[in-house]
């Protein structure tokens, strides 16, 4: 990335930041209202195979720090990303590890780590792309949700669309670009955040590799 593409990804952050701290959270808590919303405690947004919880480093401290688990306990790469001339995979994001198919934190008595869970949690199933609210789907929706409630939401969301502005605008600051190249089992993987580049042998993570390396090569 040349300098002048990131000074325009960085005053393009900027200004989303500014949109972003200025949000008036009672104008979207009433459209949080007109939706509607009611948690069913169904689980499904903990469970399967498109459940993928994006985390950043300093959630991952604070889970690791709740249950005494190490970081890669805690997180891993994502399946997507791209490799470099020397056969390292570069990623950009982390994401809570799993058990098969399920968040490892999820339970039949709930989140076993409630009060540490990442933000993307705490704001399921709604999110805001430069201020304006989305959602994913979820049998919750259209629910009879408090005003309250719906105030909190939209503080949580503000909250979390202003924490991924500023660790995107730390990420970008500190990025080193890299020449592209093939897949390769002999690199390392290198995860991108906010806090630099993490290098990862692939036997500290058992089983990421070929999964990467099918992916890559389209098996
Ligand atoms: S961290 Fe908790 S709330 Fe988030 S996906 Fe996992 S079990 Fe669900």
């Amino acid at each position: 990335m040349d300098r002048a593409i990131k000074a325009e990804i960085l005053a393009d952050l900027e200004s989303q930041l500014e949109r972003a701290e200025s949000l008036a959270t009672d104008d979207l808590a009433r459209k949080i209202k007109e939706i509607g919303f009611r948690c069913e405690i169904c689980g499904d947004c903990c469970r399967g195979e498109d459940n993928s919880v994006a985390v950043f480093p300093f959630e991952i401290r604070g889970i690791a720090d709740e249950t005494g688990e190490s970081w890669l306990e805690v997180a891993g790469p994502p399946l997507d990303g791209e490799w470099d001339c020397e056969g390292s995979f570069h990623t950009l994001e982390w994401r809570l590890r799993k058990t098969g198919r399920d968040c490892r934190y999820f339970s039949d008595k709930g989140c076993k780590i409630y009060e540490a869970r990442p933000l993307l949690c705490t704001t399921y199933p709604f999110y805001l792309e430069d201020c304006r609210l989305r959602w994913s789907e979820c049998r919750g929706l259209g629910g009879e949700i408090g005003t309250g409630d719906s105030l909190i939401l939209a503080e949580l969301l503000k909250r979390r669309q202003i924490v991924e502005i500023r660790e995107a605008v730390k990420l970008v600051k500190r990025y080193d670009d890299f020449e592209r190249g093939e897949p390769s089992p002999y690199g390392r993987c290198i995860v991108h955040d906010s806090a630099g580049e993490h290098l990862i042998g692939w036997s500290e993570i058992p089983g990421a590799l070929g999964r990467r390396l099918r992916l890559s090569r389209g098996r």
